[in-house]
């Protein structure tokens, strides 16, 4: 590990190498635009899209392009790039992550590289953290972009903008900021918003029946901010768009109250490392005794398909028994189970946990089982921006994670260097043996710090830990803000004056993110001597000091706290205060600290600091590190599977929606059902015997059989196969003289897209299912995510013939009605799909057949 890091930081100064003397051209080139007058710089984007045009490319143009951008900032916003930042645009524009210090300016940076790429007329993405961020930075370099006739816009959660100096807003916060739709947004050059207003925009995009619905372009190029947060953090938590979809409540109820008669290790074991829990082969049995005794077992196996449907309540509650432990995970709250943020440990409101977790949860607590939801479509986030033809990202702490970036998303990190050298003083960590001592040494810091003038800002891990401190600083007297992520408004508010002298501000990990702390305060409210005042007297004093209260899983999370300190060559200081008690410190490497103090003898109040210790506790992290990478990496495996069949089904979509035309398509798939039905009936499996009414039945199904067709007027199968296809055509071309060629078309178009949206929200529930089922049984030597994609690929193909079945046995049937037109799938024949899973439950070949069709088995479904 140290040998890779170690390799990575000689590849990074030869990288910065390769790039400063495009930053030193940059430069070169400044005098020159310089003396453009306002229109001559406006005129030069008109110019870098003709070069376009003849075929130069962006790389020929960035160095003119990126002086351009320059030169704009300066006059329009007062804020001339740096070199460094110029060398962070050009990170970006190269498709890497640019590691970048808070306080480097990394919203301008990002100016560069969308400019430059906006040229092509693609429209680019800029991907922040919060909604707040999304409004704030459009409206910030929004005079770049227009005095280089770029729209840029911003989208919110249900409203969206475009920056238009023209536009006279009531509030003047956000002047300039014109509402506009949501597509027009998306057609502007640029576009800032949320990762989830993104995702879950091209996930409703591809549940559209029609192009006009359409919201979004190809996607091209996007500059994800805070990349970590969102490739890392957030990585465990899909998109999910859902509908409702009844499951029986009381089967929640009656699994919690099952499970907690079984015992840990004998009956389950949990895997702490995954965060799974398997039942162990006594478990299993004692779990069919159970549900045999409730008598709702189907078949006795438990892992019979029969008895899938249980196995997903079990799985539901197992999970939430012994996994998920309240005012942990989670808090109960009015008879509702809210999510607490693991980072964070801010409260999800609204958030749920998927498949059938929450509801599991909800059992347990013997709250009301909320209605179940259907997923109607989902993505992870990581699978959505792999999706971008471009994918940069930007971020004060990358480093540490930088072979996750590169082996999941074949993502580099640079490095950039500060602008001005970085004089932080970051001491080692103080180790207390109780919290309780941790906690007092804290409060005597910031009131010693609050005294002397100094600014403090300490960090906690969580929501609970943030209040407690509050708790004991009030306590002193000591006046304070607290932070934990909750109106990323009012705290940019407050995070941009936690630099006052003597301010003191309690903050979660991750609140305030993107928002800058400068020395002395806001300038903005206060006059510039005022300011200035306050402002050297906090230099004076030695800066912004942070304190960490405990050290988070991820040294990248410490860093980021570090971080907020030191900004553009501040001075600034850090201390992380830790005890013995702390989880990590508990979970690991606490005993060999615990054995030097005790070994030095040491008191309750007097902390070490050592090297040895900041070794230890780093060790540690990595090790958690590490955990954490392999769990999201496991949960990619399994989502490329999924992936895949999206891609295909997706694409299949666009294609229908963009006007391909169906006919020939559909066509196809009837001659390959009648074929299938004809290869069905001249089977070469003796015990099938031919029977021409039910082949007659079976034909008919599709469309109607001229009368007095009969099977043994043709010579052979080919024949059968032949005519019946040139059946098909005739009526095809009958059904479409009709109705009109236009209207064949549009109820083509409506019945492709019908039948795949719902097979395919048939599909991702059945797929979750099973990999449910996997899970469970994953005790033995079987690797799961081999079984899984097995079986999944088995899906897929069970999925493609369930849309030609069903399409082609509804196209013959449907019209289009004036209206209220009817949904098409509801005169189309049960599916096989659908009986298929009944014929689980073992029908015997001469049983009726379960699809209702009043036939023996063996004539029907079962062929
Ligand atoms: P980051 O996101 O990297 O932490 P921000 O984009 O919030 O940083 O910028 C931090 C501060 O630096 C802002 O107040 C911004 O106005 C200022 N800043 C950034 N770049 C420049 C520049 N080139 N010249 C002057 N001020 C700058």
């Amino acid at each position: 590990m140290l040998k890779w890091l170690g390799g990575l930081f000689d590849s990074n100064e030869k990288e910065l190498g390769r790039l400063r003397p495009r930053v030193e051209r940059v430069h070169a080139l400044e005098p020159e635009v310089e003396g453009l007058s306002d229109s001559g710089l406006r005129a030069r984007t008109d110019e870098f899209k003709e070069r376009l045009e003849r075929g130069e490319s962006l790389d020929d143009l960035l160095v003119e392009a990126f002086a351009v951008v320059r030169e704009a900032a300066r006059r329009n916003i007062g804020q001339r790039p740096f070199d460094a930042q110029v060398m962070g645009g050009i990170v970006l524009h190269q498709g890497k992550i640019a590691e970048m210090k808070t306080g480097e300016g990394k919203t301008l940076v990002a100016t560069l590289p969308l400019y430059l790429n906006a040229l092509t007329g693609r429209g680019c993405h800029l991907v922040t953290v919060n909604d707040y961020l999304a409004k704030r930075d459009p409206h910030w370099m929004g005079p770049i972009f227009h005095a280089l006739g770029v729209s840029v816009a911003s989208i919110q959660h249900e409203t969206a903008f475009l920056y238009d100096p023209e536009y006279p807003s009531e509030d003047p916060r956000w002047d300039k900021l014109r509402p506009i739709s949501r597509r027009q947004a998306y057609e502007a050059d640029i576009a800032y918003g949320t990762n989830h207003e993104f995702g879950f925009d091209y996930l409703r995009d591809n549940m559209a029946v029609d192009l006009s619905q359409l919201v979004q372009r190809p996607l091209h190029y996007a500059i994800v901010d805070e990349v970590d947060n969102i490739l890392i953090d957030e990585a465990r938590t899909p998109l999910i768009i859902s509908g409702q979809a009844q499951k029986a409540a009381d089967r929640y109820y009656l699994f919690a109250r099952l499970i907690p008669r079984l015992k840990a290790q004998q009956d389950y074991v949990i895997d702490e490392k995954m965060r799974t829990v398997n039942l162990t082969e006594e478990g299993t049995a004692s779990v069919e005794r159970m549900l045999e005794r409730e008598g709702v077992l189907k078949s006795h196996n438990l892992f019979d398909p029969a008895n899938v449907a249980l196995t997903y309540f079990l799985e539901s509650a197992l999970k939430a028994h012994v996994l998920f432990k309240r005012d942990k995970d989670y808090v109960v709250k009015e008879g509702q189970v809210i999510i607490v943020d693991e980072f964070t440990g801010r409260l999800m409101f609204g958030r749920r946990y998927s498949e059938g977790l929450h509801q599991g949860i909800e059992a347990k607590e013997r709250v009301k089982v909320q209605g179940e939801s259907l997923t109607m479509a989902t993505i992870t986030l990581q699978n959505y921006f792999r999706i971008y033809g471009k994918l940069a990202g930007m971020t004060g702490t990358a480093m540490t994670e930088a072979e996750e970036f590169h082996k999941i998303y074949k993502l580099e990190v640079v490095a950039v260097p500060t602008h001005k050298p970085m004089i932080r003083t970051d001491n080692s960590d103080l180790v207390y043996k109780s919290e309780e001592a941790k906690f007092r040494a804290v409060v005597g810091e910031v009131e010693r710090l609050h005294q002397e003038g100094s600014p403090a800002l300490v960090g906690t891990s969580s929501i609970e830990r943030n209040e407690e401190l509050s708790e004991l600083l009030k306590r002193r007297g000591i006046p304070h803000q607290i932070l934990n992520a909750k109106q990323h408004e009012r705290e940019a508010d407050i995070i941009s004056r936690a630099g006052e002298p003597g301010a003191v501000t309690v903050a979660t990990n991750m609140a305030g993110r993107g928002v800058d702390i400068i020395l002395g305060g806001n300038p903005e409210g206060q006059s510039e001597k005022e300011w200035q005042a306050k402002h050297d007297r906090v230099v004076e004093l030695g800066g912004l000091h942070v304190l960490g209260t405990e050290r988070h899983e991820a040294r990248r999370i410490d860093n980021q706290l570090r971080g907020r300190s030191g900004r553009q060559g501040d001075p600034g200081g850090s201390r992380f205060f830790v005890s013995l008690e702390d989880d990590i410190m508990r979970r690991f490497g606490g005993d060999r600290v615990k054995s030097v103090m005790e070994w030095a003898g040491m008191s309750e109040d007097v902390p070490i600091e050592s090297g040895l210790v900041g070794k230890v506790i780093e060790n540690a992290q990595v090790k958690v590190e590490g955990f954490h990478f392999d769990i999201r990496k496991h949960l990619v495996d399994y989502d490329d599977v999924i992936n895949r069949h999206r891609e295909v089904i997706y694409g299949e979509r666009s294609k229908i929606l963009e006007g391909a035309d169906l006919k020939a398509n559909v066509l196809s798939m009837v001659g390959d059902e009648i074929r299938s039905l004809v290869a069905g009936h001249y089977s070469d499996d003796p015990a099938q015997d031919r029977d021409a009414e039910a082949f007659k039945e079976e034909v008919a199904k599709i469309f109607p059989l001229p009368p007095g067709f009969n099977e043994d007027d043709f010579a052979d199968r080919t024949e059968l196969e032949t005519a019946l296809i040139e059946t098909a055509e005739a009526l095809y071309d009958e059904k479409e003289n009709e109705m009109g060629a236009e209207n064949m078309r549009v109820l083509e178009r409506l019945v492709m897209l019908r039948t795949i949206d719902d097979l395919w929200v048939e599909h991702l529930t059945q797929i979750e299912n099973m990999r449910h089922g996997i899970g469970l049984q994953a005790v033995g030597q079987r690797d799961p995510l081999i079984a899984y994609k097995t079986q999944g690929h088995g899906m897929f193909q069970g999925l493609l013939d369930s849309i030609r079945y069903d399409v082609v046995h509804a196209i013959y049937r449907v019209g289009i009605a004036r209206e209220p037109a009817p949904p098409p799938r509801a005169v189309a024949p049960p599916r096989k799909a659908a009986v298929a899973a009944v014929a689980g439950d073992k029908v015997g070949r001469n049983d009726p057949c379960p699809c209702g069709s009043g036939k023996k088995y063996k004539r029907c479904h079962g062929t």
